[in-house]
């Protein structure tokens, strides 16, 4: 007999109810319970380390293990990739505020898991294990722009501490990952890596302009703001190779005119850039052209327009 959690989608209830419905225990992102026969999976945007994100209707959901390479039979990583054998039902809540669960519901593996690179508990990169996974039934739980935006400031915030080799790493790691989810407002998911990186390495100056950030933030970093090249409203890549810092006229300026002489003077800044530093991921920058891990072009100079 299903499980019946007595829960619906976008309800919001704190730990202790969570283990008392299901049986499980108060800790981690991968909660077996063996009463119930289900898996809980916390997707937590506040505290984790891990970068969950939304594509299309599928959760991306990064595996157990905080230190090293993960592995696919370690624990609840075993659970999950088989969870469409062996009968244990998978309910999903994800964390956009402290101690708030947000009930998504029943969860299914929607294609195989696969491996990428995330920085672990110590910033050190290591292989990580993704689930792709679906809702059973019923649409994604679309959360409010405002807690989405406030997460990424609380992201950049964090950046900030970071070391600028720590910021590349997960900056750089936006390739695979490009996508979105939707939001109860128009403006997409941003990578808070990406535009804390292209800022970081403006230094204070604008890319466009070159003069210098019209004031500082009231945690003394000059003011500059991200801008796509090519707009994320219109498909472009959310990845270092599509993005600028720029202050805040250039920035207007560029939505009110994308003219081509300024956007070949951003292209320019992005390849000296991306030279200076060897590219963006060895091995996968060809020539002035960039590919991301789908195959896709990343915008360079001579496919300007
Ligand atoms: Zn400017
Ligand atoms: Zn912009």
């Amino acid at each position: 007999m299903p499980f019946e959690s007595g829960l619906r989608c976008g309800e919001i209830i704190d730990n202790s109810r969570l283990c008392a419905i299901f049986g499980c225990g108060p800790q981690g992102g991968m909660r077996r319970s063996l009463s119930s026969n289900t898996l809980v999976l916390v997707s937590n945007h506040v505290e984790s380390i891990y970068d969950d994100r939304w594509i299309d209707g599928v959760l991306h959901y990064t595996g157990m293990g905080k230190t090293g390479d993960q592995s696919l039979t370690f624990m609840q990583n075993k659970t999950l990739k088989e969870s469409s054998e062996n009968n244990v039902e998978v309910f999903l809540f994800e964390v956009f505020s402290e101690k708030e669960y947000t009930f998504i519901g029943r969860v299914c593996l929607v294609d195989v898991p696969y491996q990428e690179q995330q920085p672990d508990e110590l910033e050190e990169t290591r292989t990580v294990w993704i689930f792709p996974l679906g809702l059973v039934q019923g649409q994604p739980f679309a959360p409010n722009q405002a807690l989405l935006g406030k997460l990424a400031a609380r992201k950049e915030k964090f950046a900030e501490t970071l070391s600028e080799d720590d910021l590349r790493r997960r900056a750089e790691a936006a390739h695979s990952r490009t996508g979105g989810r939707v939001v109860t407002s128009v403006a997409r998911e941003r990578d808070p890596w990406v535009s804390a990186y292209v800022k970081r390495l403006a230094n204070g100056r604008c890319d466009l302009c070159d003069q210098a950030a019209p004031f500082e933030t009231k945690n003394g970093l000059p003011y500059l703001e991200a801008h796509h090249v090519e707009w994320l409203a219109r498909d472009g890549l959310d990845v270092i190779e599509n993005c600028v810092a720029l202050c805040p006229n250039c920035h207007r300026k560029m939505h009110v005119l994308d003219t081509k002489p300024d956007r070949r003077k951003l292209q320019a800044v992005i390849l000296r850039r991306l030279d200076s530093r060897g590219g963006a991921t060895p091995g996968e920058s060809r020539g002035t052209a960039s590919f991301n891990r789908d195959g896709r072009r990343i915008p360079a100079i001579e496919n300007a327009n």
